[in-house]
C-alpha cells in the first residue's frame, strides 16, 4: 500500500538520536533548547517552546493567554480533534465557524459576521484559533485586524505548516497571532515521532508556556514567592503537566530542520506533478492562495458532481488498488463526543460539503516518481 503520508529517517538522523543514548542527558540535557534554537532561527521569531505533542502545546497556549471556563474558543471544524479538544480542556466554550469552499480553511467573512452578532450578545470569543489545513493558512493579516477590532486572542494551529511562507515570512513568526503550534507527529512535515512546540513573540507568555509544559516548578529567583531557603530551593508556582519532550525526540528535530527546506521542496515537486497530470479529470484540485507557500502537508480532492464515482465509491476503489488514500477531517462537531455534548450539527454547510467529497491522496517528500504514476494512472482509469 502506498501510503498518504510518511516520513523520512536518514543516517544523519539516525546518528544524532544514537548519540544522545550514549551521552549524560536523555532528557532535560542539551538537545531540547538546540531543537527549539533551530526553530526560532527558521521562523525568525525569539521564543520557541518543544512539548511532547501539539495537543499539549495547544492545551498550555490556551491557557497562557487565560483560556478558562466561560470563555468561548472558536475554531474551524475541518481539523484534527486535539485544536478543539485542548480547548475543552481548559473548560472554555467551544464555536465552530465554517471554512472557505475555495481554500478550506476558516472563512473569514463568516467569522465576521459571527463576531457582530457575538459583540451584539456580550459573548465575543477569548481566543480564535485557525488551522492552517493542509499546509496553506487563512489570510493572517486580516484575522489580526478582526483581532485587534473584537479583542480575541489568536492561537495558529500549524500543525501542517512548519516550512510554510506567508507572505515573506515563514509561518510561526507570529507577525499575525500570539502563539503559533507546530506537530512533528511522523506523518507531518518534519518529525520527533510525537512532538510538538510554540512559537511566541511575547516573553511573558512564554514564560508561562515554559512552565506549564514542566511542572510550574522553577529554580529563578525572580520567580519565586519566597526567599530561596538554600541551594536546593525550587517553588511551583503554576499547575504544570509535564509536557516535556525528551533529549532523543530534540535531536531527531533538530536533526530534521536541517532537512526542512529539502522536504518542503520535495513536496512542492511533487504537487507539481499532480497540478499538471489530474488536471481534466473531475476533481477539484487544491487551491494555490496568493502571496503563500504552502507546506504540503496533504493534497486533498474533491470529487466533483459530474463524477463517475462518488468519494465513498472512489475512496475503497484506490485503497482496493493499493492506493493508501484517507480522509481529512470528519468535521468535529459530528464526532459522537461532540454530538452527545450537544454540539449544533447545521452550522457549517461548507464544512459538510467538503467532508461530502473530500479525500488526500499520497504526498510526502520521498513519494517516489513511480508510486506517483501509479497514484495518477489509477484516478485515471477510474475516473474517465
Ligand atoms: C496532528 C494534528 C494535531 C495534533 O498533533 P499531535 O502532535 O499528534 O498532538 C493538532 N491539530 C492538527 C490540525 C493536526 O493535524
Amino acid at each position: 500500500m502506498i501510503p498518504y503520508g510518511r516520513q523520512d529517517i536518514d543516517d544523519a538522523d539516525i546518528t544524532a538520536v544514537v548519540e544522545v543514548l550514549k551521552s549524560d542527558f536523555i532528557t532535560q540535557g542539551p538537545a531540547v533548547p538546540r531543537f527549539e534554537a533551530a526553530l526560532s532561527d527558521w521562523c525568525g521569531v525569539p521564543h520557541a517552546v518543544a512539548m511532547n505533542s501539539a495537543t499539549s502545546a495547544l492545551h498550555v497556549a490556551y491557557l497562557a493567554l487565560g483560556l478558562g471556563p466561560g470563555d468561548e474558543f472558536w475554531t474551524a471544524p475541518v481539523t484534527f480533534v486535539a485544536t478543539a479538544n485542548a480547548a475543552l480542556y481548559c473548560g472554555a466554550e467551544v464555536r465552530f465557524v465554517d471554512i472557505d469552499p475555495v481554500t478550506y480553511t476558516l472563512d473569514l467573512d463568516r467569522l465576521e459576521a459571527m463576531l457582530v452578532v457575538a459583540e451584539a450578545e456580550g459573548r465575543l470569543p477569548k481566543i480564535v484559533a485557525p488551522v492552517h489545513l493542509a499546509g496553506q493558512s487563512c489570510d493572517m493579516a486580516r484575522l489580526a485586524e478582526l483581532a485587534r477590532r473584537y479583542g480575541f486572542r489568536v492561537v495558529e494551529d500549524a500543525s501542517h505548516s512548519i516550512g510554510a511562507f506567508f507572505g515573506n515570512a515563514p509561518v510561526g513568526d507570529c507577525r499575525f497571532s500570539d502563539i503559533c503550534v507546530f506537530s512533528f507527529h511522523p506523518v507531518k512535515i518534519i518529525t520527533t515521532a510525537e512532538g510538538g512546540a510554540a512559537t511566541t513573540r511575547d516573553p511573558e507568555l512564554a514564560q508561562k508556556i515554559e512552565l506549564l509544559r514542566s511542572h510550574g516548578v522553577t529554580r529563578d529567583p525572580a520567580l519565586m514567592r519566597n526567599e530561596p531557603h538554600g541551594g536546593w530551593y525550587y517553588e511551583q508556582v503554576a499547575l504544570g503537566y509535564n509536557y516535556r519532550m525528551t533529549d532523543l525526540q530534540a535531536a531527531l528535530g533538530a536533526s530534521q530542520m536541517a532537512r526542512l527546506a529539502g522536504f518542503i521542496e520535495a513536496r512542492h515537486a511533487r504537487r507539481a506533478v499532480y497540478d499538471e497530470q489530474l488536471r481534466g479529470l473531475p476533481l477539484q484540485l487544491p487551491h494555490q492562495a496568493e502571496g503563500q507557500r504552502s507546506a504540503l502537508h496533504l493534497y486533498p480532492v474533491l470529487v466533483t458532481q459530474d463524477a463517475p464515482l462518488d468519494r465513498r465509491a472512489l475512496f475503497d476503489a484506490l485503497r482496493a488498488a493499493g492506493i493508501g488514500v484517507n480522509m481529512h477531517y470528519l468535521p468535529v462537531y459530528r464526532q459522537p463526543w461532540y454530538v452527545e455534548h450537544g454540539f449544533p450539527q447545521d452550522e457549517c454547510p461548507v464544512a459538510e460539503d467538503y467532508y461530502a467529497r473530500a479525500l488526500s491522496i499520497p504526498l510526502y517528500a520521498t513519494l517516489s516518481e513511480a508510486d506517483q504514476a501509479q497514484v495518477i494512472a489509477t484516478l485515471h482509469r477510474l475516473l474517465c
